[in-house]
């Protein structure tokens, strides 16, 4: 890696219109932040980019002076690759236009929006992107590399529904991809991450959801638990695409429908959201409400814009974070003993234990179709282990790589956006052979020198 000199840096400024940051910048310190307080790394610059040619010269300028890059989107990453030590953060925070088309019902999304901008503007015409379930997470990280929440299993993944995309390549060349264009690198965007280059838009097929959905948290007794994900794998198997019912067991925080004497301690969080009719989402879920006593429930028609903030508060910035995560082929009563022995240890209050169902329109397509893999496993098993005392590092760290240990009978692969730092071999984890071998060739051709390293790294073979 090189050191720079004020007039190279000058220089790259003369052509950019966004802002270069350096450490000497008063911004820095606020501009070097992610989402993910774990990490306080200190890049030499921050190109904050406001145009596709700016992202064009970081991308030369980086490669012209071999700098270590990092890609920042929405800076959510539980890994903590959009920011690096030394190199250049190539940071798209500031591009979040979003274009809605009523008629062809698509929107085009720059590649540093959040969900929340997609989200506000889709909603003006009833329409949505699926993607994910937190407002504030980036929609560049998670469209790469796979993207799921509520919408996914009536409408696909968000690489299910990306049209086409712009991204800038490792030699500084802007690519349109598409079916019929690039195709082989728009099968790679699709689940590959940021391995291939800087993606400042992407065109996506908007679902019609109207602007309200019946949705809500159940919140069932800890003491029950067993028998209620027992039941739960059952009965989520049983529904309509259009009905998604996930689990969550943590520590229960004080929301206004709770009693008081709940507040703090262990419960089983039943969120849902139907695509539908109320009345028939009411009769789709009372088999929840009707196994096991719960301790109360907010449920109703909900906006969507307000809905997709539900976990907004339980995910907030700055906190430390450890993920932990796998699919689960099942939840058999080997796996639930499991699940629910590391929850009597929860090091923390905000850890979760997140397990949403899969399923669904994902699984109907063919596993090569796009780079994402692994859509036919039911479940995924988050481990959300966050916490807010340094002191508590080692002691987080070690429940959740124990908890995620002693799961690993029960799984099959990994979603890519759910990987910490644990090394190349569990990369491939997140794909299927044939798909690795495919992401290595396309990583051969298109990022040869591996400019695009700092993310789940697919290695160019030589
Ligand atoms: C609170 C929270 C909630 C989440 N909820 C969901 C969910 O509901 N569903 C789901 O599928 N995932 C979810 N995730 C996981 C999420 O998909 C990943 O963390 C994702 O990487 C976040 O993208 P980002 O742009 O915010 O992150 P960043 O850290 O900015 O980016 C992650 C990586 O993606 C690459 N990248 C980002 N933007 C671009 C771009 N425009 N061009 C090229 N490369 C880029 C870079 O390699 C970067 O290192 C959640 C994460 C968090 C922290």
């Amino acid at each position: 890696m090189s050191t720079l000199s004020n007039d190279q840096i000058s220089e790259l400024k003369s052509r950019f219109r966004g802002h270069v940051i350096t450490p000497e910048d008063s911004h820095y310190d606020y501009a070097r932040k992610i989402w993910n307080g774990m990490f306080d790394k200190r890049p030499s610059l921050i190109a904050q980019c406001v145009t596709t040619a700016d992202v064009v010269s970081a991308v030369n300028f980086a490669r012209e002076h071999d700098l270590l890059v990092a890609v920042k989107g929405g800076g959510h990453n539980s890994a903590g690759n959009a920011v690096c030590d030394d190199g250049i953060v190539i940071d798209l925070s500031l591009m979040r236009r979003v274009n809605v088309n009523p008629r062809q019902k698509t929107a085009r999304v720059d590649g540093g929006a959040l969900l929340g901008d997609v989200d506000s503007e889709t909603q003006l015409h009833g329409l949505a992107v699926s993607a994910g379930v937190v407002s504030h997470t980036g929609v560049g990280g998670l469209s790469l590399g796979g993207g799921f929440g509520w919408l996914s299993r009536t409408h696909g993944l968000s690489v299910d529904n990306l049209i086409s995309a712009d991204i800038v390549t490792a030699d500084g060349t802007l690519l349109h991809v598409s079916q019929d264009e690039n195709e082989d690198l728009f099968w790679g965007i699709r689940g590959g991450g940021g391995n291939f280059g800087v993606v400042t838009s992407l065109e996506f097929k908007c679902a019609e959801i109207g602007t309200e959905v019946f949705s809500g948290v159940i919140v069932k007794a800890y003491d029950n638990a067993q028998d209620y994900i027992s039941f739960h794998q059952a009965y989520v198997q049983t529904l309509p695409d259009e009905m998604t019912v996930w689990l969550v067991i943590r520590k229960a925080p004080p929301l206004p429908f709770l009693p008081e004497e709940v507040h703090g301690q262990l419960a089983v969080l039943i969120p849902f959201a139907w695509l539908g009719d109320q009345s028939e989402g009411e009769k789709l879920i009372q088999p929840i409400r009707d196994h096991t006593p719960s301790h109360g429930e907010h449920v109703g028609m909900n906006p969507w814009v307000g809905w997709q903030t539900l976990f907004d508060g339980f995910a907030e910035h700055g906190a430390r974070n450890y993920w932990k995560s796998h699919h689960l082929k099942d939840l058999s009563a080997e796996c639930i003993d499991q699940l629910l022995s590391f929850a009597e240890t929860l090091p923390s209050d905000e850890c979760e234990i997140f397990i949403p169902h899969m399923e669904g329109a994902p699984s109907r397509v063919v596993e090569d179709a796009t780079a994402f893999a692994h859509r036919f496993t039911p479940f995924v098993l988050n481990i959300h282990t966050r916490w807010r005392d340094k002191n508590e590092d080692e002691k987080c760290l070690a429940w959740a790589r124990e908890f995620h240990q002693a799961t690993e009978p029960f799984s099959q692969g990994v979603y890519v956006n759910f990987l910490s730092e644990e090394g190349d071999e569990r990369v491939k984890d997140a794909y299927t052979q044939s798909t690795w071998e495919r992401l290595v060739q396309l990583k051969d051709k298109y990022d040869p020198n591996n400019i695009f390293s700092l993310n789940q790294n697919i290695k160019p073979s030589s």
